[in-house]
């Protein structure tokens, strides 16, 4: 059966590692997605899971979540949350016809240093990889906050998340930077990445001072729940928040294949 996005967090946000991850591909398996488990040649020896994997050639965009949790922690908002949005997207996107080349990746290890990310472009060459979305913390708040690098001009990941916040359609917020995530690791490669999150509204000015370092303002509670063990369970993410960052991507992806289908 196929379960909500709150019941996909709820099955997912497991503190022990190997019963994670087996969460997850218990949940792949059960959306009918082909995937691979991959463990990549790199520090830590993360083992990422591929869905709809291509051939090498393939030039792709990334849809990406990490799966991974802090030691110790429940890790259902961080990122139990982004990890399920990917997972109901990557459904979505094999019943419609026209897809862009694109592969799904929940990365492992992450939270040591985006291992999992660094090892899956050396692996994959970053010249083979157009652009990246970056779902991480998509479980509690009213805003769908994201952060993109500016200056890849006519890029066509830049051209739809520019648009998606033209229309006015969702209840997205842009912002200079996010706290690090696997992006930043695309970033490192000249990939262009945009990650998205969600926050309360009234917290965003705390986070922001506290990811500038601009003062000493302790970051917003929800913040403190992320990294905190077992205090990131399910009780704190709610399906609302999911949802919107579920339309918001969608729409996001189906710009960045116009773009393409224009161009091409
Ligand atoms: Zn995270």
């Amino acid at each position: 059966m196929i379960l909500n996005l709150l019941d996909m967090v709820r099955h997912i946000a497991i503190a022990d590692v190997a019963a994670r991850r087996s969460a997850v591909i218990e949940q792949l398996a059960v959306a009918g997605l082909p995937f691979e488990r991959k463990v990549e040649r790199f520090d830590y020896r993360p083992e990422n899971i591929i869905v709809h994997p291509l051939s090498p050639d393939t030039p792709r965009y990334v849809i990406g979540a990490h799966y991974d949790a802090v030691p110790g922690s429940t890790g259902a908002n961080d990122n139990a949350t982004g990890v399920a949005i990917a997972l109901r997207l990557l459904s979505e996107l094999q019943t419609t016809s026209s897809n862009f080349p694109y592969e799904g990746v929940l990365f492992d290890e992450e939270e040591t240093g985006m291992h999992g990310a660094l090892g899956y472009i050396q692996r994959v060459t970053p010249s083979k990889i157009l652009g990246m979305i970056n779902l991480d913390i998509c479980g509690v708040g009213d805003t769908v906050l994201i952060s993109y690098p500016r200056h890849h001009g006519n890029n066509a990941l830049l051209q739809a998340v520019k648009t998606s916040l033209q229309s006015g359609q969702h209840p997205v917020q842009s912002i200079d930077r996010l706290p690090g995530s696997d992006d930043r690791a695309f970033e490192h490669y000249g990939i262009p990445a945009i990650s998205i999150c969600t926050l309360e509204s009234a917290d965003i000015d705390l986070m922001l001072q506290s990811v500038n370092r601009a003062s000493n303002h302790a970051p917003p509670a929800i913040i403190e729940t992320m990294h905190n063990g077992v205090r990131d369970t399910i009780d704190v993410v709610n399906e609302t928040a999911m949802q919107s960052v579920l339309a918001y991507v969608r729409d996001v992806w189906q710009l960045i294949e116009q773009f393409h289908h224009n161009i091409a």
